[in-house]
């Protein structure tokens, strides 16, 4: 349910003179997300639209907007960089687009963490971190747009999880500063696991201000192409270097069909071979060309960052995870969409090849070597031929049922329908307290019921 224009001017009224928008333009732009990946979603939310933009520039003007929304009832989502694939910031009730992205400041280097606003770009966290010789422990292929909050809110792992895991394990995030959605708005402070209650919750249950993110020490990673005569062969040799810890930041391993999409590449991935892109440290490329001879591959491309740029080619990290997605989508958008498909442990890559026998022409494959609770994860981002709704569900079953893969369903805009399959009822107690009006982001989550809301 939007908010009525007597509401609206009361929450105009009540912020002063904090930066707000309301033109029609502006406000379709700011509603919108990467959604469209997905068919079903753009039937679903091509028409969703915010009612005002608000662009506050530090906590205090957060608390002011936070504040006149509960007072005056009013949807409230948060957008960060808006490159989220699910509709996750895409307010499906109207009402107030909270943009963050101007609350962006680096508060805090230290070695090995970093202490951030939530609106900060990745990359630019990435670029004032690396002058103590540190980077991002993960990261994902948006870094350019996406922002560290929505990272957090709305991602799960990335670039760096080969060796770092997901954004959950470990210690990749310890601290989150959080904003209530009430009267008086509060800050809540969440330390170590009880990051948890408020990461991945789509902006559902408080305002991130700020963060803890974790450092590694800087490499200069060669950027790599190895080139196979199978799939199994690129599949068997990332499998085995993973196992055996080759110092890697990331690997993917690319079908031969998608080299028609790779147009910048052409002449180092042919279409008649896979690939495996790399980030490996410099100190280990004579071990990696070792080993891709010995798995009967050749290594067709390995240049630093700098020589990349100059070379005028993308980074491996553009050539994995969902910017593999997006350059098939780019060129064919009403052909493809896609599933995200992690695979049973221990990996058995002959269960890729009887999908990818199953599936034809259907399914274009691509696998992300991971780690997940420490333990070696593959996953698959696999493109699919767009039929229908009924056909897509059909394969998601036939993954789940037959092959016990696990789908987190990209066509939905729930975090249980998403990934997390159940409700999480920590996150739904921290709800209640951080946003006890159920005003954040209506409707993405499952967990929430209207009879949970404060009077
Ligand atoms: C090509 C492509 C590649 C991608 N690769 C990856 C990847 O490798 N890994 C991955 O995890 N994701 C990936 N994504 C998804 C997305 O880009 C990332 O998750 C990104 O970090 C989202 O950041 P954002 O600032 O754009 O968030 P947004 O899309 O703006 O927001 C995401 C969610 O977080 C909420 N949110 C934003 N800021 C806050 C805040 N301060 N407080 C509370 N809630 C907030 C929003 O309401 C929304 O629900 C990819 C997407 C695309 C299109």
């Amino acid at each position: 349910m939007s908010a009525s224009t007597k509401q609206l001017e009361a929450f105009v009224s009540d912020i002063g003179d904090i930066s707000f928008k309301d033109d029609a333009k502006v406000l379709a732009v700011k509603s919108k997300d990467y959604f469209w990946y997905s068919p079903i979603l753009k039937d679903q939310l091509d028409d969703c639209v915010g009612q005002l933009l608000v662009q506050p520039k530090s906590e205090e003007e957060i608390i002011t907007v936070a504040s006149a929304i509960a007072r005056h009832r009013i949807p409230l989502t948060i957008r960060g960089g808006g490159t989220g694939n699910y509709g996750q910031c895409v307010p499906t009730e109207g009402g107030v687009i909270l943009e963050i992205t101007k609350l962006n400041k680096v508060l805090k280097i230290l070695d090995g963490r970093v202490v951030c606003e939530a609106g900060a770009r990745i990359e630019q966290v990435e670029k004032a971190v690396s002058e103590s010789g540190q980077m991002l422990s993960m990261f994902p292929s948006t870094k350019r747009l996406a922002t560290m909050g929505g990272f957090v809110s709305g991602g799960s792992g990335g670039i760096g999880s080969l060796r770092n895991g997901m954004l959950r394990d470990g210690e990749n995030i310890t601290y989150l500063r959080i904003v209530t959605v009430e009267e008086k708005p509060r800050i809540i402070e969440l330390q170590g696991k009880d990051i948890l209650k408020a990461q991945h919750a789509y902006g559902t249950n408080g305002i991130i201000t700020a963060m803890d993110y974790a450092l590694t020490p800087a490499k200069d990673w060669s950027h790599t192409i190895a080139l196979f005569n199978n799939y199994a062969a690129a599949l068997d040799f990332a499998k085995q270097a993973q196992e055996e810890n080759l110092d890697a930041f990331l690997m993917t391993v690319v079908e031969r069909r998608f080299a028609q999409y790779y147009r910048k590449l052409t002449n180092y991935f042919p279409s008649e071979l896979d690939a495996v892109f790399s980030m490996i440290a410099p100190e280990a490329m004579a071990d990696y060309t070792a080993r891709v001879k010995d798995a009967g591959g050749t290594v067709s491309l390995a240049k630093t960052l700098h020589e990349i740029e100059e070379a005028n080619l993308p980074p491996a990290w553009e050539c994995g995870w969902n910017h593999t997605t997006l350059q098939a989508l780019k060129q064919e958008p009403s052909i493809w969409t896609y599933l995200q498909v992690a695979y049973p442990r221990p990996f058995d890559p002959k269960l890729v090849e009887r999908q990818m026998k199953r599936y034809g022409d259907e399914l274009f494959f691509h696998h992300e070597m991971a780690r997940m609770d420490g333990q070696i994860q593959i996953f698959a981002l696999p493109i699919l031929r767009w039929t229908s709704k009924e056909r897509t569900y059909e394969i998601i079953r036939e993954m789940e049922e037959k092959d016990g893969c696990m789908i987190f369903d990209p066509h939905v805009i729930t975090i249980e329908d998403g990934g997390m399959k159940d409700i999480d009822s920590t996150q739904i107690e921290f709800k209640k307290e951080a946003d006890p009006y159920g005003l954040m982001n209506p409707g993405k989550t499952r967990g929430w019921r209207p009879e949970m809301a404060r009077n």
